[in-house]
């Protein structure tokens, strides 16, 4: 029997990474050949992938999706530039660097914004955003982060948005490494706009992010932003317009995310992809924990997009060698990204199933043995701080 995942091709180390991630042959080899970006072939194209995200988000006509070149920050930044008026301001729900990554490009563009910052690893919840939206109404928007990726806290965005929506103000969402696999759907949760990009759950190549908005939002958008590049209000009305995009498109990452929708869809759909991606997470997890690594977050906020765990506390270990004996091995994983105690993380997503996680964590076992480490407990400081937080 064929392998469903067989291991990447050419030799390839899995990433176990958030984006850039491993991808299918099917999505690499739909980048074998060229297409003029005016030609009718590539303007199909454009309008296909548009078509099928919205599908996917559950948008009717009110709503449009605008696909815009470069990384997913690049369609983060022409969200906030384009939908924040000048004189608007905005509150940012942030618990990792996402949101603080939110935080900056506002002091960037020069909009007024305030920062609700829980540290690394704590959720914003309903009630504290109320409170802070009652505090002050000059705040006509909300910036949530939908997974935050460096810890991998799976943010609560429903109570989030009903706390927004009660206090008749509009939400923004970053849904880069949510959406295709996470529930997201604009006919059950109130939000103006969110943002994704290629290179994430729907398992494409990286080069483009997009905006799935109200209509009336975009419409309402012109001449708001600083950027003439990062104009989403121009980007669409060009795309409109022309069924080109604005500037050259990314020809070859188009095609192969065209190629990742057909396997997203043969899949399942969303529902199908967020269940391979939870029983990669509950496979591994299960056996991480069983070498004695600890997740930083307990399973209520557990991600199925990727995982933090601590660095055990045996003097033998060192991320850097851990690192290179799992790359060693076929895997390629992530450092840690928390202020107070060493981490590391691994992450679910990307053509991978529970099969192959099940080799990560013996690659991990081996690796621990290739060093000497007795024990992947970690230290005793992790845990009283994580007690600490939780209570
Ligand atoms: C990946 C990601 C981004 C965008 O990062 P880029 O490196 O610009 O692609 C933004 N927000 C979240 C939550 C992400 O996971």
């Amino acid at each position: 029997m064929q392998d469903a995942f067989p291991p990447p091709e050419m030799g390839e180390p899995y990433l176990l990474t958030p984006g850039p991630l491993t991808t299918a042959i099917e999505v690499k080899r739909a980048m074998l050949r060229d297409w003029g970006s005016w030609d009718g072939d590539f303007r199909a194209m454009t309008a296909d992938l548009r078509k099928r995200l919205l599908a996917m988000a559950g948008a009717d006509d009110d709503w449009d999706c605008v696909p815009l070149q470069g990384s997913g920050s690049y369609a983060v930044e022409a969200m906030l530039g384009s939908f924040v008026p000048r004189d608007g301001k905005v509150l940012v729900l942030a618990n990792g660097a996402y949101g603080q990554r939110v935080a900056q490009s506002l002091r960037y563009l020069g909009r007024a914004h305030e920062v609700i910052d829980k540290g690394d690893y704590l959720p914003p919840r309903g009630a504290e955003v109320a409170a802070a939206l009652a505090a002050d109404t000059s705040i006509t928007h909300v910036v949530a982060i939908h997974c935050e990726t460096s810890s991998g806290i799976l943010n609560p965005v429903e109570e989030i948005a009903e706390a927004v929506a009660q206090a008749g103000r509009k939400l923004l969402i970053d849904s880069m490494s949510g959406f295709g696999a996470l529930p997201l759907d604009v006919r059950d949760i109130e939000v103006e706009a969110f943002v994704s990009s290629a290179n994430k759950c729907i398992e494409g190549v990286p080069g483009f992010g997009f905006v799935i908005a109200r209509r009336s939002v975009l419409e309402a958008a012109e001449g708001n932003s600083h950027s003439l590049a990062l104009d989403l209000h121009a980007q669409w009305a060009y795309m409109e317009k022309t069924g080109q995009w604005r500037y050259t498109p990314p020809t070859h990452t188009v095609a192969a995310f065209l190629a990742a929708l057909d396997l997203h869809e043969a899949e399942g759909g969303r529902a199908g992809r967020l269940a391979r991606y939870e029983g990669n997470r509950d496979t591994m997890v299960a056996g991480m924990r069983e070498l004695g690594f600890e997740t930083l977050l307990s399973d209520r906020w557990l991600s199925p997009v990727i995982v933090t765990f601590f660095c055990p506390a045996d003097p033998a270990f060192s991320f850097a060698r851990f690192y290179d004996l799992m790359k060693d091995k076929g895997f390629i994983i992530y450092p840690g990204k928390l202020t107070v105690v060493d981490s590391f993380r691994i992450g679910c997503i990307g053509r991978m199933d529970a099969p192959v996680m099940r080799r990560v964590v013996e690659a991990a076992r081996d690796s621990l043995t290739d060093m000497g480490v007795a024990s992947a407990a970690p230290p005793e400081e992790a845990l009283a701080e994580r007690a600490r937080l939780a209570a």
